[in-house]
């Protein structure tokens, strides 16, 4: 079989439209091409006749098998793009999502007015998405970031090595054990913990629900808040008086979560919406 590009999209939309609309089989069909094979959308245009090579015939027949059982195409390319950079991302790690850009400009909005040093904690950290965009855009910061499993924070670190920002990753698991740095108090406390519950498991499109870390998805249907909680009573002990705390949220849980910060002293309680409209975010003081 032969694979001009101009054909290239047909084949796409063969394998995966059992699974996705048409939009979404064209951003990934975009997406696959240029991070995996270096083919960017402008060929497409302007080459439609150029053939892939054997080797690059035989990788597609590969990863188009893993992509039509569902595998998201950022873990495909071992590559998601967040903030205007590359992370690595594989199984272990949740892949960072749009509105968590939107949490990092509150953040960077919040911060970049003072002169003063931050420090600056993002708990759950992940791929390290959050934590490495901050030091990115906040020149004047000294980040740490936690995560429970030294294999998060391998990849966590290579991600802020290839940024070439410089990140104190932490191995700490936050539901069972004490925070490991009690003296260091934080102006900035960032999360995006897992907040779905386990009962929405169905409601989820198969490349989420299937691929992505479970530890990083999903809370008890009795506990939704459960890591909030914990991150609510270690912000009290380790958030400067005046420091701020910051939250991506689950938008059934706003009254419950709002009244939990408020029985922990925190104050100016905000609820913010995401590009889609949704309240998203909360933002409190201590
Ligand atoms: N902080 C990472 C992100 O926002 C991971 C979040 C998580 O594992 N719940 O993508």
């Amino acid at each position: 079989m032969n694979y001009p590009l101009r054909n290239i999209k047909k084949i796409f939309k063969l394998s995966l439209s059992s699974l996705y609309g048409d939009d979404e089989i064209g951003a990934i069909t975009y997406y696959y091409f240029e991070k995996k094979l270096g083919i960017d959308k402008l060929r497409f245009a302007l080459e439609p006749d150029s053939e892939l090579n054997e080797k690059q015939i035989m990788r597609l027949q590969t990863d188009l098998r893993r992509l039509s059982c569902g595998e998201p195409v950022q873990y495909v390319c071992c590559v998601a793009e967040f903030c205007g950079l590359d992370f690595s991302v594989d199984s272990r790690v949740l892949i960072p999502r749009p509105e968590t850009e939107e949490l990092v400009q509150h953040v960077v909005n919040h911060c970049i007015k003072k002169t003063s040093i931050r420090h600056i904690l993002d708990l759950c950290t992940g791929s390290g998405c959050i934590a490495i965009s901050l030091a990115k855009q906040i020149h004047n910061s000294q980040i740490v970031a936690t995560d429970y499993q030294n294999g998060i924070l391998n990849l966590a670190r290579q991600n802020a090595e290839n940024n070439k920002v410089n990140i104190h990753f932490l191995l700490h698991d936050l539901l069972h054990d004490d925070f490991p740095l009690s003296n260091q108090k934080f102006d900035v406390i960032v999360s995006n913990p897992p907040y779905i519950p386990q009962r929405n498991k169905a409601n989820l499109h198969k490349n989420v629900a299937d691929y992505e870390p479970a530890t990083a998805l999903f809370v008890p249907d009795e506990d939704p808040l459960l890591f909030y909680r914990k991150i609510a009573e270690l912000a009290s002990l380790i958030l400067v008086p005046g420091g701020s705390l910051f939250f991506e949220t689950h938008d059934d849980f706003h009254p419950q979560l709002s009244q939990l910060l408020e029985n922990h002293d925190f104050h100016q309680i905000e609820l913010l919406k995401d590009m889609n409209d949704k309240p998203r975010f909360i933002i409190c003081k201590k």
